[in-house]
């Protein structure tokens, strides 16, 4: 049995990466209305270079940059960047909140039932909400938000079984 390296798949290669230099970074948050912060500058890059984080990876990642920071202030600038549109926040069941930059396109995520992987589904059909409710009881719909579950390929790889009735992750803390 062959195992393939994980490494990015090519699901989000078809959208350019975000601009990551500081004076990049700096314009999205001051468009966003806020004030340029360095933290708030080391979250957002830290978002670009791993998308669908949760805030402890992103923690994680800004401490290597700014080691005074505490997981109490990458909550508030998650918060901050969420309220001002400059991030997403999605919340696969069963998963800590995960955090992205790709925000405003009405796009979905498929989640791998057995390792979390996450990836961008651009859309079901057609253009946002791309889902067409039976009944909208009245609602103006403007979005939709769908999650996919099902195995990953590496995931496919390692088990070499079919997928069945796929168990969700652990439901630990799930609303
Ligand atoms: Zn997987
Ligand atoms: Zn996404």
């Amino acid at each position: 049995m062959t195992t393939t390296g994980m490494t990015e798949t090519s699901a989000e290669a078809a959208h350019p990466a975000p601009v990551r230099t500081v004076d990049a970074l700096a314009d999205s948050i001051r468009a966003a209305g806020l004030k340029v912060t360095a933290p708030r500058l080391a979250v957002l890059r830290a978002l670009a270079d791993a998308p669908h984080s949760t805030a402890d990876r992103l923690f994680t990642d800004v401490r290597t940059e700014l080691p005074g920071t505490s997981l109490q202030a990458v909550y508030g600038v998650l918060a901050a960047f969420t309220a001002g549109g400059l991030a997403r926040k999605i919340e696969p069941s069963g998963s800590a909140a995960l955090f992205e930059r790709r925000v405003g396109d009405n796009h979905h995520h498929i989640v791998c039932t057995r390792c979390g992987t996450v990836r961008d589904v651009d859309c079901a059909v057609g253009e946002a909400p791309c889902l067409t409710p039976d009944d909208a009881a009245g609602f103006a719909v403007r979005a939709a938000e769908v999650t996919y579950w099902g195995l990953c390929p590496a995931c496919q790889v390692e088990l070499a079984t079919t997928l069945t009735g796929p168990p969700l992750l652990s439901n630990k803390g799930a609303r």
